[in-house]
């Protein structure tokens, strides 16, 4: 029979982010390697991580991978994503509900342009915490490595994370066991531990989990996955799938996390819930699933939309109204149109107002964030100001 997740310590979601090849997922399977030997997780080598799961939603490649582990004090569920448009994507839809990043800057290279991005983007999506691992520090010259944490306090100190911890690992020899690199790597989990506050979550509210995947279980019916946004399930609550066109209600029959299962799900967790009577094809990325009668779908809203600079991967040009990108709410991808108010038109670094017509209706509510994208690259970030229809 399956394992119980136990409840002892709260529980966190972080990630690593960073530059292509320096190390973020060398560095996750290392963390994983490392507390594994103490029993405080189960080892996920290399290729697992790196081998997530894809998922081709609407030809737009969605690609995530999550760890567990736990330290002394908490329970982490840890996400790695392999590329740059998968961080700006899951970051600004609040698919990866990062509590806290571990930024990950190789001493060989320094900052590089990704770095400054995820930087600005973690800023901007409100991640509070920031981590620096410094890695390659087995390879990096100590006076080099010194330079670029000088260069990294004044990046971090620039973007409002003054006083974030530093910590100088290597994530492949910690991988290879190497006991002075094992070190800094518990040196580097201390630090999350000490820097990264556990957050408020909102138990109270009602329940609502964004629908990353839903999978058939031969046997057991369809399970739904994502990260519980409010609130708490357990088995036999009643739950509301909205958005898309869709809509159902069912019974959960089962709740686990990570294979375990959950007497009860609770905000910030990733669940797994069995839904019973529901048809795989039923449930789709992009809808919630939500206390009965908690939440509906809209088409129409006002926003107030940061079209990112060109220095901040964003676009060139000015956008009018008319403009038609693909809104990207919660795990929810849609095309839309922009009605902009004031000016009628709005350049690359400027914030707007306006008026979004969604394709198709999503769960909406005021004071949701999103993003826009355009010919795979992310252009807006926007918070919902309004609910029209
Ligand atoms: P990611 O793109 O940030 O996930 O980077 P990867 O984890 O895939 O690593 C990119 C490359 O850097 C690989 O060839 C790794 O073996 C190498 N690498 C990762 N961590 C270290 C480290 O601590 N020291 C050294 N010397 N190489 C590393
Ligand atoms: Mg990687």
């Amino acid at each position: 029979s399956k394992k119980v997740y136990a409840r002892t310590k709260p529980h966190l979601n972080i990630g690593t982010m960073g530059h292509v090849d320096h190390g973020k997922t060398t560095l996750t399977a290392a963390i994983t390697k490392v507390l594994g030997d103490r029993g405080g997780a189960e080892y996920v080598p290399f290729e697992r991580i790196d081998r997530a799961p894809e998922e081709a939603a609407r030809g737009i490649t969605i690609n995530i991978s999550h760890v567990e582990y736990e330290t002394a004090t908490r329970h982490y569920a840890h996400v790695d994503m392999p590329g740059h448009a998968d961080y700006v994507k899951n970051m600004i839809t609040g698919a990866a509900q990062l509590d806290g990043a571990i930024l990950v800057v190789s001493a060989l290279d320094g900052i590089m342009p990704q770095t400054r991005e995820h930087v600005l983007l973690a800023r901007r999506v409100g991640v509070e915490h920031v981590v620096v691992a410094l890695n390659k520090a087995d390879g990096a010259d100590p006076e080099l490595a010194d330079l670029v944490e000088l260069e990294l306090r004044e990046l971090l100190d620039e973007h409002g994370y003054p006083g974030s911890p530093v910590v100088r690992v290597s994530g492949l020899r910690a991988l290879e066991g190497d006991p002075e690199w094992t070190a800094a790597v518990e040196r580097l989990l201390q630090a999350v531990d000490d820097h990264v506050p556990v957050p408020v979550r909102y138990t109270d509210a009602p329940f609502l989990l964004p629908v990353e995947n839903a999978l058939t279980v031969t046997g057991r019916g369809t399970v739904v996955t994502g990260a519980i946004e409010r609130g708490t399930v357990k088995v036999g609550d009643t739950v509301q799938a909205v958005g898309l066109g869709g809509g159902f209600t069912a019974v959960v029959t089962g709740v686990e996390t990570f294979g375990k299962t959950m007497e009860r799900g609770e905000a910030g967790d990733n669940a797994a819930l069995l839904l019973r009577g529901v048809r795989r094809d039923q449930v789709r990325r992009g809808q919630v699933l939500a206390a009965a009668g908690s939440q509906t779908a809209h088409h129409r809203f006002t926003a107030r939309v940061y079209l990112l600079a060109a220095a901040e991967g964003g676009r060139s040009t000015a956008v009018a109204t008319g403009y038609r990108p693909q809104f990207y709410l919660r795990t929810a991808d849609v095309p839309g149109r922009m009605e902009l108010h004031g000016a009628p038109s709005a350049l690359p670094g400027e914030t707007v107002e306006a008026t979004v017509e969604l394709g198709r209706p999503v769960a909406l509510e005021s004071g949701l964030g999103f993003a826009i994208r355009e010919g795979g690259r992310t252009v807006g970030a926007g918070t919902v100001t309004a609910v029209l229809g």
